[in-house]
């Protein structure tokens, strides 16, 4: 008999699980993945989108595309979940799986910015991303401010890449002697677990004459006068304003029995909430790790080992090793990776690959690979 696996959220993490548990046991579990959404789309194709590299059609994969033994996608809205009872309600059926794991990723509270959506543009969402590349192909030049809004945000490289991306764009369009660009970031350094790849950003930064306001927050903005008010009492004028908003668990989940501390406590090693046979991956944990797709994959790829070893009556694999390797755009086509280790030493780690065009090929080839496995036939 085969035992019910229900994934919640058909995002890096639970697209990453439900192709590895078709590959080593499509006879043993039954996979029920469940997203809201047709389709997908990586975090970085929001930027693509924004600055008109690619268009919105070219970045979607749907998922009627998965066609895996023991996988079943089911677009539906999830209304309820409870941990102790292992019961999910969705807004087509109810759920009680012998397996449950929430993959749900994270959402933003554009609210806990106040004049964000008067006058500002989020760009983290898809609509967020093509307003963005709407406002920006209107713009004719002037202030833009880069705010990343909450001290925990997706993809720590992002907004950095923004900037230098935004930069790049400007002086496509003959606008950048005309702008100025101001990065704000709550982030004592671009990436704080690397200096050296935050020495080479920031020296980026400067070169392309990008203003970097570290350990800074945008708390409001005026939507009367366009100035940003900073906590700390600094203003800033803008004539387009680009925010990376607060970040918060979904509603459904923040509703739900498994949150402390807004986010689903995890036990590190093997994502193991405090209810039995229930699991949490990706960004909607409070995993001591960041909040990347490259960690999320991660993350599955060993809770899909905790898995298969339960299937399988074999001895648990070693605990997830907080190892992952992210890129990170910074203008000019150039990507620079850090491969990084958050778990395995009494600190994280960090080793930079210095940006090359190279990078650029491999970046894109990273992508390609995982739209390949989760949807096509690798
Ligand atoms: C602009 C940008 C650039 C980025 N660049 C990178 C990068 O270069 N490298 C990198 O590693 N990461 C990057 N990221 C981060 C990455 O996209 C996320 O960290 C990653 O997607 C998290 O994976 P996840 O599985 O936890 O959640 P997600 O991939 O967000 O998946 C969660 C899924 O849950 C679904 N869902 C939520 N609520 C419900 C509900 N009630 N009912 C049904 N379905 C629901 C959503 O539709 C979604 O598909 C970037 C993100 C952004 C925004």
């Amino acid at each position: 008999m085969s035992t019910d696996v229900l994934v919640l959220g058909a995002g890096f993490g639970g697209l990453e699980l439900a192709t590895r548990l078709s590959h080593a046991v499509p006879d043993k579990a039954h996979v029920t993945l469940i997203d809201r959404q047709e389709a997908f789309m990586f975090g970085f194709s929001k930027l693509d989108v924004m600055f008109g590299r690619r268009d919105m059609s070219e970045v979607w994969h749907p998922y009627r595309a998965i066609d895996r033994p023991g996988v079943e996608f089911r677009q539906e809205t999830i209304v309820s979940i409870d941990g102790a009872s292992r019961r999910v309600v969705t807004e087509a059926a109810t759920y009680a799986p012998d397996v449950l794991v929430v993959a749900l990723g994270a959402d933003y509270d554009l609210a806990a910015t106040p004049g964000l959506v008067e006058d500002g543009c989020e760009f983290y969402s898809p609509e967020g991303a093509a307003r963005a590349r709407d406002l920006l192909a209107a713009f004719p030049g002037g202030r833009v401010v880069v705010g990343v809004l909450g001290g925990m945000f997706k993809c720590p490289g992002a907004p950095n890449e923004t900037a230098l991306l935004l930069s790049d764009y400007l002086a496509q369009r003959g606008l950048r002697q005309a702008s100025s660009i101001h990065l704000v970031s709550p982030l004592p350094m671009p990436i704080p677990v690397s200096k050296r790849t935050s020495e080479a950003i920031t020296a980026l930064l400067v070169e392309a004459g990008i203003e970097y306001w570290p350990s800074a927050r945008v708390a409001r903005l005026d939507p009367v006068t366009h100035i940003a008010h900073l906590e700390d009492g600094r203003t800033l004028p803008y004539d387009l304003f680009l925010g990376i908003p607060v970040h918060c668990a979904p509603e459904v989940v923040a509703r739900s029995d498994l949150v402390a501390g807004g986010w689903i406590p995890v036990d590190p090693g093997n994502f193991a909430t405090r209810f039995p046979g229930v699991y949490a991956i990706g960004d909607v944990t409070s995993a001591p790790v960041p909040r990347a797709g490259g960690i999320a994959e991660g993350e599955a790829a060993v809770l899909g080992e905790v898995l298969i070893a339960q299937l399988r009556g074999e001895d648990p694999p070693p605990p997830y090793d907080g190892a992952a390797s992210c890129y990170v755009e910074l203008g000019k086509e150039r990507v620079g990776r850090i491969d990084v280790n958050f778990l395995s030493y009494d600190t994280p780690v960090a080793k930079f690959n210095a940006p090359t065009s190279e990078g650029f090929v491999e970046k894109q080839k990273w992508g390609a690979v995982r739209a390949a496995r989760w949807f096509g036939s690798l």
